[in-house]
């Protein structure tokens, strides 16, 4: 007990002091203007120094994806330096391949600026945009997901590819102090640009969900930024196969919905996966579409079935499910969203059936 004490003392006044080192230079050394380079000059920036390059470039509009707000724990906000400028922290390590540590890849949130530099982003994140946006509806699609549908005010249009997300800003509410912007798959059709639909699941104790499922009302304003991310649909199979869990369904139907309504002749296979009958949505409608598509099956499967439930469909991990519907992998694509847990067995389960890994995509939420 007494050891157990001692390393949280330890480690508690080593955050202690970090946060007073890092306040302290940023109250004590005067860095000046430095630019930011970006992209050998497609855009350059001036910023004061001191600040992460996440916040300097956040100030002039430039988004770069990050769903933890800058605290290092989502490891998404990676850009390349083009000069070597201090060793990888260790808050970074986690994040970064040994590749990508000698390729000059750091996290934009650890890196301060203190002089100027040069970085690579991928270009697409120079036409990111932030947006204002009000609450149209909320809909209630389980006890623990809402669907959100906010109508752009601000720019009233945004272009993206089937897949994408947003980052969603919370407001301050009740003991939460802290603002944060969290990522959320864009969950509607992108022939809508005017509105989109975000599948948010509550999270006990997660302060961007608490303060959506809780909080914001019809008629709210919300600040995003978006669209972002390489989850999107890609040419050259001819059939696709779906698999989700969850809110991992959300970037799912705007990828079914895009191939429909672009009358694209692809087969599709939409497996999703839930534990019981309370943690399934959406069931009549892909039911609907199903019907109305011939080139379209959807496969929904429970994997704690109980007598209540009356369930007659397909029972199991949503991997068996898959293992026992799939075994010719020729012409097919996979893409798959959902928890670390289900997309890492679904990926063993498509490597058994032979698909191999660049016909396999996926985010991980
Ligand atoms: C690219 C991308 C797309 C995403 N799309 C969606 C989406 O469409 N719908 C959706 O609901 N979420 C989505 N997420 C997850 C989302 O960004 C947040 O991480 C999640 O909503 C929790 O945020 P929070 O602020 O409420 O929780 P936090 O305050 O960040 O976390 C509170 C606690 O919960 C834990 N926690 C965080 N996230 C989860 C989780 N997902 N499950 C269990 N525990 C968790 C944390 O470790 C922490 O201990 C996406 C994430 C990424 C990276």
């Amino acid at each position: 007990m007494s050891v157990f004490v001692t390393v949280l003392s330890l480690s508690s006044l080593a955050t202690i002091l970090a946060a007073l080192v890092s306040l302290a230079d940023y109250h004590l050394n005067d860095y000046g203007v430095c630019t930011i380079n970006i992209n050998g000059g497609t855009r350059t920036v001036d910023v004061n120094g001191g600040s992460s390059i996440l916040s300097s470039l956040a100030k002039h509009k430039i988004f770069i994806p990050s769903a933890c707000g800058g605290k290092a724990t989502c490891g998404l906000c990676k850009v390349t330096m083009v000069d070597t400028i201090s060793p990888v922290l260790p808050t970074e390590e986690p994040y970064l391949t040994a590749k990508e540590i000698e390729g000059g890849v750091r996290l934009a949130c650890q890196v301060k600026v203190k002089r100027d530099l040069e970085i690579l982003i991928p270009g697409e994140f120079l036409t990111v945009s932030q947006y204002q946006a009000k609450v149209e509806k909320i809909t209630k699609l389980t006890y623990d997901i809402k669907k959100f549908r906010l109508r752009l005010l601000d720019p009233a249009q945004m272009e993206f590819k089937a897949g994408q997300y947003v980052q969603v800003d919370s407001k301050l509410y009740g003991a939460v102090r802290e603002e944060v912007s969290r990522a959320y798959s864009i969950s509607s059709a992108p022939s809508d640009r005017k509105a989109i639909e975000l599948v948010v699941r509550l999270v006990p104790g997660g302060i961007c969900t608490t303060f959506l499922h809780e909080h914001v009302k019809v008629g709210d304003k919300l600040t995003l930024a978006g669209p972002f991310g390489e989850f999107y649909l890609r040419e050259g199979a001819d059939h696709l196969i779906f698999i989700a869990g969850g809110s991992g369904l959300a970037p799912i139907r705007p990828m079914i919905l895009d191939i429909l309504k672009r009358k694209l002749d692809k087969k599709m296979t939409f497996f999703f996966g839930a534990v019981s009958r309370k943690d399934l949505f959406y069931v009549d409608y892909f039911r609907d579409l199903e019907a109305r598509y011939p080139n379209f099956t959807y496969i929904p499967a429970l994997s704690g079935a109980k007598p209540e439930d009356e369930w007659d469909g397909e029972e199991g991990l949503i991997t068996e499910v898959v293992a026992r519907n799939i075994s010719d992998p020729e012409g097919k694509q996979a893409y798959l969203c959902g928890s670390p847990g289900m997309i890492d067995a679904a990926l063993g389960t498509l490597r058994e059936i032979g698909i191999g890994a660049e016909h396999i995509y996926y985010d991980k939420f």
